[in-house]
């Protein structure tokens, strides 16, 4: 026998049934995004090395220890597999100069890509829900981008506070944190015997990331930490409590947490995360804020922009956790073919069914009328249709409730199968 191949670790199958749970939350996901007025966006998954590096920053995780980069043995170009959706969709806006008639609020899902150990919640490919409104100072829109997630999660069935909560932080502008910068650097100085090496490397190069460690041992030395919240001016200050205002008048709940700074170098002002303690150390199920100045700093006219990242994997997971079971999805009827005397006659009725919205799977490749109505009844259907030699020779199918043994079993015409079909759908 050949020699079995597997997926790359970390790297996951979607498949029936799972893939119905993944489609029921993009199914929501499409409306919701419709409603608020934002327009989907398709942009590559592998884009030059240098996008990632310029705009998350050299000094980061991500770049440092995440990234799928590769030289492309065809053309010796730098390429890597997206780690995130942003630096993407600001190189796509600038490149068609999207932005020229005005702002613009759009939202992509997809996979990402990054070189982690993966556990539960954490993958190599993982998918993101990306929405992001570009051209938009705020601080309204960044107000709307928060409500949306907290729309969301009603319509899913998660409930605020309980199941997700808000942490909500602001980090200031470049002059801001350049002084917090160097509190900072004093403070880490300071307690140098304590830093890991990440840390230690970290701390005159990008001192605000020792901030966003995962190393429980450091978390004295940050949490003692001078805030950067102390050193915001009066307009950051501004932003911060017109978001917190609006926030506060939707009667969102939220945490201030001078802590929060994301994992990405290119935030300004507004960041905040969803967070949830039903996932463990993967307890972030979604992360954004303010990126004023990235589209600038990737060549295009400058213009402020805000976004956010939600993880799909770790949102079924808690969805999961949380008891919210999707409605079951399965065919509305299952056509039950007992030879090949009646195939055309019933191939023509289910066309006609499927034309008329009634969904109903066929039973294809023979066997007995037991067997086939043992697959009707795992389908999940709620009616059998019995396309029986004998119906069908006067021009008939038999209906027959699954969910309802007692009921009669009933003949209906196959001429008029769209209307009957159509009355079956609001049955
Ligand atoms: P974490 O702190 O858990 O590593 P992150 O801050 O690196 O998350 P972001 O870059 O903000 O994550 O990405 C946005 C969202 O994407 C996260 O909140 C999470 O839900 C999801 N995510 C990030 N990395 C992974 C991964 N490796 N596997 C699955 N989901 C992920
Ligand atoms: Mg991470």
């Amino acid at each position: 026998m050949a020699e079995q191949l597997r997926a790359v670790k970390g790297m996951n199958d979607i498949l029936p049934p799972d893939s119905a749970r993944w489609e029921w939350f993009e199914d929501r996901v499409r409306s919701l995004m419709a409603r608020y007025g934002y327009a989907n966006v398709r942009t590559p998954i592998v884009e030059p090395t240098a996008l990632f590096v310029r705009s998350i920053g050299e000094v980061t995780d991500i770049v440092e220890k995440e990234m799928y980069s590769f030289i492309d043995s065809m053309n010796g170009d730098a390429l890597t597999l997206r780690p995130e959706a942003t630096a993407g969709i600001v190189r796509a806006m600038i490149e068609h100069n999207a932005l020229y008639n005005g702002p613009l609020r759009i939202w992509t899902v997809g996979p990402m890509f990054r070189h982690e150990r993966p556990q539960k919640g954490r993958y190599r490919q993982f998918y993101q829900l990306d929405v992001e409104a570009l051209g938009f100072a705020g601080p309204d829109v960044d107000a709307e981008l928060i409500l949306m997630c907290r729309t969301l999660w009603r319509e899913l069935g998660l409930m605020e506070g309980r199941d997700v909560r808000l942490e909500l932080n602001s980090l200031g502008q470049l002059d801001e944190r350049r002084a917090h910068r160097d509190a900072l650097i004093a403070h880490f100085e300071h307690h140098s015997a304590l830093l890991d090496d990440d840390a230690k490397r970290r701390l005159h190069s990008n001192p605000l990331r020792i901030l966003d460690t995962k190393n429980p041992a450091m978390q004295p030395v940050v949490e003692s930490a001078p805030k950067l919240m102390d050193f915001l001016g009066e307009a950051s200050l501004a932003h911060l409590n017109a978001v917190r205002s609006v926030l506060d008048a939707a009667g969102l709940e939220y945490r201030i947490n001078p802590r929060l700074v994301r994992g990405m170098d290119y935030y300004n002002l507004t960041v905040f995360e969803w967070v949830t303690d039903r996932l463990g150390s993967q307890g972030t199920v979604c992360g954004g804020g303010r990126y004023d100045t990235l589209i600038e700093q990737l060549g295009g006219k400058p213009a402020p922009a805000v976004g956010w990242g939600m993880g799909i994997e770790r949102m079924l997971l808690l969805l999961e956790e949380a008891g919210v079971q999707p409605p079951p999805v399965g065919p509305l009827a299952y056509a039950v073919v007992p030879g090949e005397a009646v195939l055309s006659a019933a191939i023509s009725t289910l066309e006609a069914l499927r034309a008329a919205g009634v969904s109903v799977l066929m039973h294809a490749g023979g066997g007995s009328m037991k067997s086939q109505f043992k697959r009707a009844d795992s389908s999940g259907a709620r009616y059998a249709l019995i396309f029986g030699e004998d119906e069908v020779s006067r021009g008939e199918v038999s209906l027959k409730d699954l969910r309802d043994p007692a009921a009669a079993q009933r003949s209906l015409p196959l001429a008029t199968a769209a209307l009957w079909g159509a009355d079956l759908l609001n049955a």
